[in-house]
């Protein structure tokens, strides 16, 4: 019974009856544009599943003629299941393509490459947070030897052709996989894909092209810095295997907790304490921000836990000019022990007071409410 089933025809755009020709030719044109390092389509990784998938019926004579019969339910009846899982894609393009799919990219004589990223960690307090700062931070990195100029042969010495890979730099292996047989190719692992091999190693750096030193790196610390950012040095980091190519250096900066302030994004907060005569007269105290203490006007009845907002106090914002806010919270500290004397003036003013003194239930209420608020903020 014929079916109409033409997905994977349509998928890799060839007619029904096209030859095998026809359909490599097409796979070709399709991995080649769909390719992950090339297309910058946003489908390009599921297009090319599909793509593969119809390339792997189609280009099997035995699955060809199952699909033309009985479509994907007949593959699937005989056990056919795409292969899903492709891990790396360009792993993928490098065993059906060997290397010449990007022009060489992937393999072949790589003389050298670009070496790794290297951290470090510098620990900052909240007021060089605050006013940003340069720190120069001690590393071990690897940079490129000077003796041997980073070609890590010893000087006026040369190079011979690899006998592993006769020159070529890289050894092929076959392998099978759902494509059939396919050669893949490796870097040598002798010349490390030179294709050379040195006739005497750099005494310095036995042939490595680089060697390790203890060095200072100056690195701007922004204002308003969070724990835990990184700032990124291009070029700082380590040199690669024969190579004066070097990655970029991460400096992770650790702010140190200021036991005065918890810090909120921007936003900090602190506490300020007065004696209960002091919330009840009202006062001016101190209070810290990370710029030095400012004057804080405390009213005349101002209750325990009230949050003060103070705009434009907190931490220097990353971006832009702003500065956060410093939410002052007030405690209100009570006496611990009163002689007899103390006890009895403290009884007289409470009976003078009275109790209507202390706001309605519904205002307390109100604070209340509002206090909580602030501690869950
Ligand atoms: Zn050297
Ligand atoms: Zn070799």
């Amino acid at each position: 019974m014929a079916t109409i089933e033409s997905e994977y025809y349509d998928v890799l755009g060839v007619s029904r009856d096209a030859s095998d020709a026809d359909i490599k030719r097409a796979f070709r044109a399709l991995a080649r544009e769909l390719h992950p390092d090339v297309s910058s389509a946003p489908d390009a990784d599921a297009r090319f599943k599909e793509v593969v998938e119809a390339y792997e019926v189609l280009s099997d004579s035995e699955r060809r003629a199952t699909y033309d019969r009985l479509g994907k339910a007949g593959l699937k009846n005989r056990g056919f299941e795409p292969y899903v899982d492709f891990g790396n894609l360009a792993d993928v393009f490098a065993a059906f393509f060997g290397d010449d799919l990007l022009g060489g990219a992937g393999g072949g004589r790589q003389r050298s490459q670009r070496g790794g990223d290297l951290q470090a960690v510098v620990e900052i307090e909240l007021a060089e947070a605050f006013t940003g700062l340069s720190v120069s931070v001690p590393i071990d990195v690897a940079v490129p030897c000077e003796r041997c100029n980073a070609s890590g042969a010893e000087p006026d010495t040369g190079t011979s052709t690899c006998r592993t890979c006769t020159g070529a730099g890289v050894v092929r292996s076959v392998s099978q996989n759902i494509f059939g047989q396919f050669v893949q190719q490796h870097a040598c692992p002798d010349c490390g894909g030179a294709g050379e091999v040195l006739e005497h190693p750099c005494a310095q750096c036995r042939g490595d092209g680089r060697v390790v030193v203890g060095r200072k790196l100056d690195v701007d610390v922004p204002r308003g810095i969070h724990d835990g950012q990184q700032i990124r040095v291009r070029g700082e980091g380590h040199a690669g295997f024969r190579s004066t190519d070097r990655g970029n250096a991460f400096v992770v900066v650790r702010v140190r907790p200021d036991p005065r302030f918890v810090r909120d994004g921007d936003d900090l907060h602190t506490a300020v304490r007065v004696t209960m005569t002091e919330a009840a007269l009202g006062t001016t105290t101190k209070v810290s921000t990370p710029a030095g203490d400012i004057d804080l006007e405390v009213r005349a009845g101002a209750q325990p836990g009230e949050v003060r907002a103070i705009k434009g106090q907190g931490m220097p914002s990353l971006r832009g000019s702003r500065r956060g806010d410093l939410y002052v919270r007030l405690d209100v500290a009570v006496p611990t022990h009163l002689s007899d004397e103390q006890r009895k003036l403290l009884e007289d003013v409470d009976a003078s007071v009275g109790p209507d003194a202390y706001g309605s239930p519904d205002d307390e209420d109100e604070g209340f409410f509002h206090r909580l608020k602030s501690a869950l903020r």
